[in-house]
């Protein structure tokens, strides 16, 4: 069965030491009560190794932001598959639309991200969304529809089963502009019929797929509550400890 999840993408926010505090502060929170979803925060590269030698993974999954489309060599300044892996991190975010807008991200480069992140045993948060002109030019299902085939869709039906989704539209992502829950469910479902269509109903219901743009402890809960929103991806809220936790907590 699929599960519950909230996860953190803390983007390019916090020092080391700001960020370690935070995930401390999460993991203790988690340690006094039963989650009713798996929890994970999503941290900068330079973070990961010191968070994972100071949280518990029972309770507070890591994962990174990004990783490279090459395994290694001559690519300065990138950060390959296996050196998430080797920090303790287990998870990744692949193709979130700020990577996909301001460096050029493409389906062939995420189709190479996702292999290597499965290959080195990392889960791919892979995230998807159209943005406002799509919204509102009525082409929203057949773009995220596309970003789904493209993106993932030579994977086998059991690498498929790896993938955590992320549906988040680009126009309410760090706008305090929420989709509404219809909004949301509507999209989940359509995204279910797709993944059904390729892989089968089985792979389709066993499949997570997350919501996310400003969701917030006042939305999460309704948000929760539609039957294909198996929970959220949460920038902005994911900062505050108090305010992830409140996320957590409307489950
Ligand atoms: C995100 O960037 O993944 C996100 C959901 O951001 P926010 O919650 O700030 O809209």
């Amino acid at each position: 069965m699929r599960k519950n999840i909230v996860a953190g993408n803390w983007k390019m926010n916090t020092t080391v030491a700001e960020g370690v505090a935070l995930a401390k502060e999460v993991n203790e929170a988690l340690a006094g009560f039963k989650a009713n979803c798996d929890v994970i925060v999503c941290a900068p590269f330079t973070h990961l190794a010191s968070i994972a030698s100071v949280i518990d993974q029972n309770k507070l999954g890591l994962g990174a932001e990004n990783c490279a489309d090459h395994k290694s060599g001559a690519y300065t300044g990138e950060v390959s598959a296996a050196m998430v892996a080797s920090t303790g991190a287990t998870y990744v975010i692949l193709g979130h639309s700020e990577r996909r807008q301001y460096y050029g991200e493409t389906a062939e480069t995420l189709r190479e991200k996702v292999a290597l992140a499965l290959a080195n045993g990392l889960t791919p948060i892979f995230c998807i969304g159209e943005v406002l002109e799509e919204r509102e030019n009525g082409t929203y299902n057949d773009v995220v529809k596309g970003q789904i085939v493209d993106g993932l869709f030579n994977l086998s039906a059991e690498d498929f089963g790896k993938i955590i989704l992320a549906y988040e539209p680009v126009w309410a992502i760090g706008t305090g502009k929420t989709a509404t829950a219809d909004q949301a469910e509507d999209m989940h479902a359509h995204i279910r019929a797709v993944i059904a269509e390729k892989y089968g109903k089985e792979v389709a219901d066993n499949t997570s797929i997350l919501y996310g743009g400003s969701c917030k402890p006042s939305n999460a809960a309704e948000l929760f509550a539609k039957p294909d929103v198996d929970g959220g991806l949460i920038g902005g809220a994911s900062l505050k400890c108090a305010d992830f936790m409140g996320i957590v907590k409307a489950f």
